[in-house]
């Protein structure tokens, strides 16, 4: 008997990515029965699912986010070991996007989905590294797949915001970054790059930046803003969720340099429309070449495309022989990462 077709078994649905055999969705948009989450970000990892299987970390992330909205019965499942849920294998795989998540890798009768989730392939100290793994058929994000979306190295965008501080001592450097991964990775790199004094959190970042401590992750002195005087933070770095770079709490800053870190500020009128000076171009997304790239290493030869830019990266998976389309699922945004 021959290996089912992967559309066969594996297929969206208006309640999300449906897995037959398996009875469960892969980050449904909406509450379900059975739910395995890819990670903790919030169009990803929604509330109210009753039966929710993922990686330790991400359930650890799900419940500082959820509360008792994270699922009512939780299962943890860590790298690279195989469960069985209902007919199906399912194995998470790092996926590099954040700390927990992870890529689903489905096995059914001979046949092998991989879901990937959101990912990125470059090196990031606070999660674990993308393995690529050979399947039938490739479930691919496409958020910057497009050919003008390459991302620089992450340690020239750190050296830019590093001179800008040499440059204007005086003026407290307001970066923004989404509270769940970019936040944590900026800390990481600025240490990596030699950073050593404290880092300044809005309010919405310290219970994230300390559940990462908690589990493992090395960030480096951290203090949070509140209580600060005005004038001890000229010359420091400041983090703060995108939401606030341009509300009240940002003016009381002293001259403050506005810059945001994320795979958009490759785009001039994104961070002119934000009021962006330094626009730092790092990203917990793949871009261009790492989703081509990821695509010839996994050799499947059936590749879906979700949410992003689907068209370009569909064209691009058919050119190399494969046969490519579009799941156009709803329900994911472009989560600023
Ligand atoms: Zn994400
Ligand atoms: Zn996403």
């Amino acid at each position: 008997m021959s290996a089912p077709q992967p559309d066969t078994w594996v297929y969206p649905t208006k309640a999300g990515l449906y897995v037959a055999p398996a009875d469960c969705y892969i980050d449904p948009p909406r509450a379900v029965d059975r739910a395995i989450i890819t990670h903790g970000h919030s169009d990803h990892a929604r509330p109210g699912h009753a039966h929710v299987l993922a990686t330790p970390e991400t359930l650890a992330i799900m419940r500082l986010r959820l509360g008792d909205q994270a699922g009512i019965s939780q299962q943890a499942s860590s790298y690279g070991v195989p469960i069985r849920v209902g007919e199906v294998t399912v194995t998470l795989v790092p996926a590099g996007h954040v700390l927990g998540s992870a890529q689903i890798v489905l096995d059914w009768q001979g046949s092998r989905v991989v879901v990937s989730g959101d990912y990125k392939r470059r090196p990031d100290s606070t999660c674990a590294l993308f393995e690529p793994i050979p399947c039938d058929c490739f479930i691919t994000e496409a958020t910057f797949g497009l050919p003008v979306f390459r991302h620089p190295p992450d340690g020239h965008e750190i050296a830019r915001l590093l001179h800008s501080l040499s440059l204007f001592p005086e003026r407290v450097h307001l970066i923004g970054a989404y509270s769940l991964g970019k936040c944590q990775r900026l800390l990481a790199l600025l240490r990596r790059e030699g950073y050593e004094a404290p880092v300044y959190l809005h309010g919405a970042l310290l219970q994230m930046t300390e559940l990462y401590r908690t589990l493992g992750v090395e960030l480096g002195p951290t203090a949070p803003v509140a209580g600060m005087a005005r004038d001890a933070l000229a010359g420091q770095i400041v983090i703060a969720p995108p939401s606030a770079l341009n509300d009240l709490w940002s003016r009381r800053m002293p001259d403050p340099l506005i810059g945001m870190a994320s795979g958009w500020m490759r785009v001039k009128q994104r961070a002119k429309a934000r009021g962006v000076e330094l626009p730092l171009v790092i990203s917990d997304h793949a871009d261009w070449d790492e989703l081509v790239r990821t695509i010839d290493e996994v050799q499947a030869p059936e590749i879906w495309v979700t949410h992003g830019n689907e068209e370009a990266l569909v064209r691009q998976a058919s050119l190399l022989g494969r046969r490519a389309r579009a799941l156009s699922l709803v329900g994911y945004e472009d989560d600023e990462a």
